[in-house]
């Protein structure tokens, strides 16, 4: 469950700053590659598992796994590649690239659906698995016509059971870790039913093992028709990450995915035109009206934090990549308020509220989190709203309202003269700055959907550009 994908890819980065060698994928890697390409982008070219030659089927088929999971189409089994194929996920197939896409519009014909528990985890109490069975069914009915009542003996819609490794559905399941679960199409037999792999080690309210009503919520949406969507923020994403249970909220994409098939509930959404506001929407690179949480570098990529998500920009890819925060970094908070680098210590910095974090790589910094007042800003601000470090002056600046702070990294203290009005400093700066950071001796602004560029050492402002100059779309 270890996010392994980032310290890869910054083992990667760090390699042109530090030249340490490449990691070559290994012989088991392959094998492992191929495993996984058979598997869910089925793969059916008989070639022995150390093979490296020939732009064959398997090239196409890791790039069409990358293009699904928004990564640097190379063909190839780069270390970020193998590191998201080896996350635990879904035992269902991605066979559609798209948002949310359906098994070829397979679907229940009635909106009265029965299931059943056949068996029990040894991992949590029958209360427990009872609750989080009944609530992730909910999280569909919720949204749809859809309605589901418990059986205790004879063939349900959805027959639900634990269980592990072959278990006679020609998709033996793979021991602890990688494939927690699957679930079929809607259909007769063995059709809508759900299998939970009992190697793993399923929860019901902690962040330990896996939590069992995220993952039933996932399957079940198989069960009712939906197929993976590459929507990272979306419950029909291939891949587990935590979200808060008590909070959790059915993402737009798995709505919109649901209400294609069976239409809106009835009950609760009568105009299906407008949609439910408290549906999380995943923040689209394209939207003009975009507004950042907070911008960063972090050793040579650029990071831009939205809500849940950010993305990542580097030099190599021309789409950036858009990945949750608690993927990479599950201690971190989400909606946060700024971000800067501090490149000389191999430090990120991310705000929230009184407090603030130090990230190195993938690890948070043991600690942290601190609050702001142990960097020096006084007990009035309670949040921040931009930060970043100013190569120019070597002091870092720190955005409060229409006021801005000096930080001296060295001394560990606010500068004297601080704070002053933003467009003191940066002439022309009325509005609020939102984020800012600096790239290639440029400092840039950021207030609501726009971009001020500045040039670092006269501090003139230059541009006014929109968001789309950084995240290409
Ligand atoms: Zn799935
Ligand atoms: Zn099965």
């Amino acid at each position: 469950m270890k996010p392994v994908s980032l310290c890869l890819i910054l083992a990667n980065m760090a390699l042109v700053v530090y030249s340490l060698p490449i990691t070559e994928p290994t012989e088991e890697d392959y094998a492992f590659g191929e495993t996984y390409l058979k598997r869910f982008y089925n793969l059916t070219e008989e070639t022995g598992p150390t093979s490296r030659q020939g732009p064959s089927q398997r090239s196409r088929k890791v790039q069409e796994m990358q293009k699904f999971f928004g990564l640097k189409l190379t063909g190839t089994l780069d270390s970020e590649t193998l590191a998201m194929m080896k996350k635990p996920r879904c035992g269902v197939p991605d066979v559609q690239i798209g948002h949310f896409s359906t098994f070829n519009n397979r679907k229940w014909k009635t909106n009265q659906l029965t299931y059943r528990i056949e068996n029990y985890t040894p991992d949590m109490s029958v209360a427990e698995v009872d609750q989080s069975i009944t609530r992730a069914l909910q999280v569909w009915a919720k949204v749809s016509p859809l309605r589901f009542t418990r059986i205790y003996r004879g063939t349900a819609d959805i027959m639900i059971s634990f269980t592990r490794g072959d278990h006679g559905d020609f998709n033996p399941f793979d021991g602890p870790g990688s494939i927690l679960a699957h679930a079929f199409a809607p259909g007769p037999y063995i059709g809508g039913d759900a299998h939970f792999d009992d190697d793993e080690n399923f929860s019901f309210s902690s962040t330990r093992g896996y939590n069992l009503f995220l993952v039933a919520a996932h399957e079940f949406g198989h069960s009712l028709g939906l197929s993976h969507s590459n929507d990272p923020g979306a419950l029909m994403f291939p891949t587990y990450s935590y979200r808060d249970p008590r909070t959790f909220s059915l993402p737009r994409d798995d709505v919109n995915g649901i209400q294609y098939i069976y239409g809106p509930n009835p009950d609760v959404n009568p105009k299906p035109d407008k949609p439910d506001p408290t549906s999380p929407s995943t923040p689209d690179a394209c939207d003009p009206s975009l507004v950042l949480d907070a911008v960063t570098t972090l050793r040579g990529e650029k990071m831009f934090f939205k809500g849940r998500f950010f993305w990542r920009s580097y030099s190599q890819n021309s789409q950036p990549e858009q990945m949750l925060i608690k993927t990479f970094w599950p201690e971190l908070p989400e909606n946060i308020d700024a971000a800067y680098e501090r490149i000389l210590s191999d430090r990120v910095f991310i705000f929230k509220g009184r407090k603030v974090w130090a990230i190195s790589g993938y690890d948070i910094v043991s600690g942290y989190p601190k609050s702001l007042k142990s960097i020096g800003l006084p007990q009035t601000v309670k949040k921040i709203d931009a930060a970043l470090y100013d190569e120019g002056s070597s002091k870092t600046l720190f955005f409060v309202g229409d006021y801005y702070y000096s930080y001296d990294e060295e001394k560990k203290r606010m500068d004297q003269g601080f704070p002053k009005r933003v467009d003191e400093g940066f002439p022309g700066m009325t509005s609020k700055v939102t984020a800012a950071f600096q790239v290639r001796g440029f400092t840039y602004l950021f207030s609501g959907p726009l971009v001020f560029e500045y040039s670092m050492w006269t501090r003139r402002q230059r541009r006014v550009l929109g968001n789309n100059y950084f995240l290409s779309c």
